[in-house]
């Protein structure tokens, strides 16, 4: 398959676009063709190897986290997705075995993997991930749409909803309100 991936960090100069296996896809999980792939500066990170985001190398890393597209495998152990369902993909692939995972607080799970970074990435034609880790999107969203959703809204989601549940009549302040993050917590707060 195509894909763009790094074989050193660096600049944008390091970005080479060519063949890639494709990835198998696992019982648990669901081979998605890619529609849409967003940038996030985790993707930035890695490429230079900034952050603690170093790797040896080889192998290649295909980057690029948040993606959206259509499934066209499903894994012998999942069920509820069928092939053809447009859905999104949430990057960070946790362990699903700890204690926070299995008691459905998988966000604090000690040992996540960042697909992009730890794991290769959306930059591709295709992905496998877990089924758990992807999630139906409506006629109406458009690839790109969804695409922009997990690494932004989820942590938003996370601070405003579940946490501090939000009320309407409260009021937030978000910092650093133009980046990604924050422009996603002034829609959820709004
Ligand atoms: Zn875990």
């Amino acid at each position: 398959m195509q894909a763009v991936y790094i074989e050193a960090h660096g600049g944008p100069e390091v970005l080479t676009h060519g063949e890639r296996p494709e990835p198998a896809t696992l019982p648990q999980q669901v081979k998605i063709q890619v529609g849409a792939s967003s940038l996030n500066r985790l993707d930035l990170y890695t490429r230079n190897g900034d952050r603690g985001l170093q790797r040896e190398f080889p192998p290649p890393l295909i980057l690029g986290g948040d993606c959206a597209g259509q499934i066209t495998e499903v894994g012998s152990e999942v069920r509820g997705f069928s092939v053809g369902d447009r859905v999104l993909v949430n990057p960070k692939i946790t362990c699903g075995q700890c204690q926070a995972c299995l008691a459905g607080h998988d966000d604090l799970c000690p040992k996540p993997q960042f697909m992009g970074s730890a794991i290769d990435g959306s930059y591709a034609e295709a992905v496998a991930v877990p089924a758990a880790n992807v999630h139906a999107i409506g006629d109406d969203v458009t690839y790109e749409m969804a695409a922009a959703v997990p690494t932004t809204y989820l942590p938003v989601w996370n601070m405003l909803q579940r946490k501090i549940q939000l009320k309407p009549w409260e009021t937030v302040l978000v910092l650093s309100a133009s980046a990604g993050v924050g422009t996603a917590a002034i829609q959820v707060a709004s």
